[in-house]
């Protein structure tokens, strides 16, 4: 990786030729120094600019940025996000707590996705006054009617459709197919809302769509919305008004690329969605996660080995797939740098994990600088769906986190303890 430019999609950079990663004014070496490895490492800066990006390009209308609390849950960082004026979409009772703790003001920013929502969440939520539920079924719909006349709360809702537009991304995280679980097929959204409208405990508030994640090109955004757009004249003809569009999130950031316009990125993005959805006066709602805060993150780790197996080299790191798992889970691609370049020439290696199964990789047949025992390696972009797919698999320790803002660091997670992971298993052997 070059040394960064101020236009670089990157946090990360060698200030000088021969000087250590940095993230902010702050050395990564001296963060693996102080809090060991591995450790995650995240830029607020640039995860209070990327959430800025969107509110600028949506400023010509209402509009409120839901940030996707699964793509990384740290407290530190939803209230950081809520103080720069963003909600959340959640999709759990579990991310509503985390909410509620970093930032309980926000609570009337937030909307709650997922296709199986249990009483206990839906009753949680009514009382904790969200914005709206995002209902996913019929069923789903009559629950949540069910439990407002219970609680004698109103239920505002938007029903999820289902626009049936092709997103070209990985099957797992493509969820826009009729075939896919999620939400309702568009073509029955006319007759649920109108029934839903005669209910004295729903109150029809608005619509959303997901069409799935790491989606690179804005089309598919445009044409979601072109869908919704002519259910919303379709609603308006029944004399169903809705106040929300939500268009979900899902837009994808350039894994292999260290020059990438993150700027024109978002505004293409946001032109597609509100081209089609002139007209339309009231709130606009998107839930990036990944774009917010993907490219702010960096997984530290120390190499513990180099150890050469007939023709192939592996590096063998201090983190492992319980740590990072997109590689393993989506064949995802993450660049890998060393924090201190040494001169010599770059090889061929597979970088991998502690973890004794095969998939415990984060790149194979890659060239890397090279790299010796207890040299420390950034894997970056790994600021989404890394610490939040970690785990505890083979009984490691998940790593502490540190956020770093301008010149300062400070840590939000500290590294698990062997106490944390047994505690829950203890009464079982009489301790
Ligand atoms: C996962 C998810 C998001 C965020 O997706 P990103 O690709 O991280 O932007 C937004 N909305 C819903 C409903 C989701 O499930």
């Amino acid at each position: 990786m070059p040394l960064s430019s101020p236009s670089s999609p990157r946090p990360f950079y060698y200030p000088k030729q021969g000087s250590a990663l940095h993230c902010g004014k702050v050395s990564l070496e001296t963060l693996a120094k102080r809090h060991g490895t591995p450790l995650y490492v995240y830029s607020g800066d640039q995860i209070v600019e990327r959430l800025g990006m969107f509110q600028q390009a949506l400023a010509s209308r209402e509009h409120l940025i839901c940030y996707a609390v699964k793509a990384n849950s740290a407290l530190a960082i939803l209230k950081l996000l809520a103080d720069h004026g963003a909600g959340f979409d959640i999709v759990s009772g579990g991310e509503l707590e985390r909410v509620l703790a970093a930032a309980p003001e926000a609570v009337g920013r937030v909307v709650f996705s997922g296709a199986g929502k249990t009483t206990a969440e839906i009753d949680r939520a009514l009382i904790a006054g969200i914005l709206e539920f995002h209902a996913e079924s019929e069923v789903e719909l009559e629950l949540l009617a069910a439990r407002a006349a219970k609680l004698k709360r109103k239920a505002r809702f938007a029903l999820r459709v289902n626009p049936d537009v092709f997103a070209d991304t990985h099957p797992y995280i493509s969820t826009g197919l009729r075939e896919h679980k999620f939400g309702v097929d568009i073509r029955q959204a006319l007759k649920i809302y109108k029934s839903a409208a005669s209910s004295r405990w729903l109150e029809p508030h608005g619509v959303s769509v997901h069409i799935g994640s790491q989606i690179c090109t804005a089309a598919p955004f445009g044409a979601a919305m072109e869908r919704v757009s002519k259910l919303l004249r379709q609603l308006q003809r029944e004399g169903i008004e809705l106040k929300t569009i939500d268009a979900g999130g899902g837009l994808g950031i350039d894994y292999h690329r260290s020059s990438f316009d993150a700027v024109a990125k978002v505004r293409e993005y946001a032109a597609a969605i509100q081209g089609a959805l002139a007209g339309y006066e009231g709130q606009l709602l998107i839930e990036p996660g990944r774009f917010i805060v993907a490219q702010a993150g960096a997984l530290v780790t120390r190499v513990l080995q180099v150890k050469h197996n007939g023709k192939k080299t592996f590096v063998i790191t201090d983190a492992a797939m319980n740590d990072l798992i997109r590689p393993a889970l989506y064949q995802a691609y993450h660049e890998i740098v060393p924090v201190k370049p040494s001169a010599g020439k770059s090889r061929i290696v597979d970088v991998v994990g502690p973890i004794c199964e095969t998939g415990d990789f984060f790149a194979r047949d890659r060239e890397l600088a090279p790299v010796a025992t207890g040299d420390l390696v950034a894997i970056l972009d790994t600021g989404a769906y890394g610490m939040a797919q970690s785990s505890n698999y083979n009984t490691r320790l998940r790593p502490p986190e540190v956020l770093v803002e301008g010149a300062k660091a400070r840590l939000i997670r500290r590294r698990e303890t062997m106490a944390d992971l047994l505690e829950p298993e203890k009464f079982a052997i009489g301790g």
